[in-house]
């Protein structure tokens, strides 16, 4: 039971004793979890990824038992786990998993300990969404009504959930007796539905419980219940009652207000109340600054030739900046080949070169128009008139006309079969509004850019 019970203390003296700094302690040594203890046997759960179990087991497998042994007095033989790899293991779980799973506010400690405000860099890109968030964070016992609700709009993986982790993780630290809930819209609209399908009335009021009883609520990923109807009004009558009581509101979503089509006016305007930022394309200074930061984080040596052809070949996306250090770094770890310039391009042909040459389709397009409005491609192609159909329609005949070689006749055809007039009136009433409408032109290069983020 001794190293269960110890089990923070022994974490925190592997940190002390090798002085690790917070970043490799919370990255890779505080996440570390008992799982199973056998015997003599101690199964430690790592993050899920094979490259984190590979590397705390080459680096900090030694100076874990050596700690354990030094706190408990035993030697144990100390294994780590994936958790698939977990299940397969006779289910003998230690006291401590037990002890989490229904003691602690579990859903306050679903943060990534990675996602703060100091592993965030600044650039131009983000650095408004950065300075609000700051400040809703700072203030969040008393919100300032011109940042509530505040509402963080960008493409995928620009950075919104970093932004919102960082919020939560400075409220749990600098103001302990704030009650915060994080939740993305995914997890919140399971657990509606699962209330509903239930037909459980205290599922129902437990889920009012809790998001309802909190002073900040951060909601990730709003288009997802957009839409969804019991879910969007159990979340509507949420906002409300938090709003109307001073309750600081956070929320992340992929596009802005007026462009959410399918969103109720009372809703839109709800939610540009308070002060919305959004989160761009970060520039090259930016990129280059991201992977210098994640090098350092990840104690990792690399050319700065390397991380120049990575920050120039990939713009979009800093989630795939990211991935393609991982890739990398995983790539010189297991193999123990150094990085020239040509090993790393090798590596990072599949990352970087898919993009490049993504060849723009009219399928693609369909597909994306869809995605965005949150429609099927079928329902593009469809014989269906109704207005939020037809809106899309017409946007994807204007970028298959914009983005492609496509003649009129075969973005018909590809279009379920429509003839020319159809399609020059789709594409002139669009390129009237693009003309005339800032919100339409905004919404044409938003979906322009997810079509082809280079
Ligand atoms: P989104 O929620 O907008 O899709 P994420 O917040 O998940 O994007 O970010 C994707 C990845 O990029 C994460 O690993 C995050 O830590 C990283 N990231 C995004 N913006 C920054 C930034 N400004 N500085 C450092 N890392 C960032
Ligand atoms: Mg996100």
């Amino acid at each position: 039971m001794l190293v269960e019970e110890k089990w923070q203390d022994i974490l925190l003296a592997v940190k002390t004793e090798y002085e690790l700094s917070n970043i490799v302690y919370n990255s890779w040594i505080k996440p570390l979890e008992i799982f199973q203890i056998d015997d003599n046997k101690l199964y430690v759960l790592v993050p899920p990824e094979q490259i984190a179990l590979n590397y705390i087991s080459k680096k900090y497998l030694t100076p874990l038992k050596i700690v354990i042994f030094e706190m408990t007095g035993v030697d144990y033989d100390v294994e780590f786990i994936l958790p698939e790899d977990a299940k397969k293991l006779k289910p003998k779980p230690a006291k401590s998993i037990a002890m989490q799973d229904d003691a602690a506010p579990k859903e306050n400690y679903d943060l990534n300990p990675n996602y703060t405000f100091d592993t965030f860099v600044v650039g131009s890109n983000n650095k408004l969404a950065h300075t609000i968030s700051l400040v809703v964070a700072e203030e969040a016992a008393n919100p300032e009504k011109k940042f509530n609700p505040l509402f963080l709009w960008g493409g995928v993986g620009l950075g919104k959930t970093h932004l919102m982790h960082s919020i939560a993780h400075h409220i749990l630290a600098n103001h302990p007796e704030l009650k915060i809930q994080y939740v993305t819209s995914e997890a919140f609209t399971n657990e509606v539905i699962d209330a509903i399908r239930n037909g459980s009335n205290s599922q129902i009021n437990a889920i009012r419980d809790k998001y309802r009883n909190v002073d900040v609520l951060l909601i990730d990923d709003i288009q997802f219940i957009i839409g969804k109807d019991r879910t969007q009004e159990e979340f509507f009558n949420t906002f409300n009652a938090l709003y109307n009581s001073g309750k600081q509101i956070v929320i992340s979503s992929d596009k802005p207000p007026k462009e959410m089509t399918t969103l109720e006016e009372r809703f839109r305007s709800r939610f540009q109340w308070g002060c919305m930022a959004d989160i761009g394309s970060p520039d090259y200074e930016t990129r280059m600054a991201i992977l210098r930061k994640k090098k350092e984080m990840d104690d990792f040596e690399l050319d700065d030739e390397i991380i120049k052809y990575i920050a120039t070949n990939i713009k979009s996306n800093i989630r795939e900046l990211e991935g393609a250090l991982n890739r990398l770094m995983a790539f010189s770890r297991l193999t123990h080949v150094d990085l020239t310039i040509d090993t790393a391009k090798e590596q990072l042909e599949s990352i970087i070169n898919p993009d490049l040459h993504k060849e723009v389709t009219p399928q693609l397009i369909i597909e994306i128009v869809a995605e965005h409005f949150q429609k099927t491609p079928e329902q593009l192609i469809s014989k269906s008139r109704s207005s939020d159909i037809v809106r899309p329609r017409q946007i994807a005949m204007y970028l298959c006309k914009n983005m492609t070689g496509a003649s009129l006749a075969s973005i018909g055809e590809v279009l379920g079969g429509r003839d020319h007039s159809t399609i020059i009136h789709g594409i002139e009433k669009i390129d009237t509004e693009y003309n005339n409408k800032e919100a339409t032109r905004s919404l044409i290069e938003t979906i322009r850019k997810k079509i082809n983020p280079n």
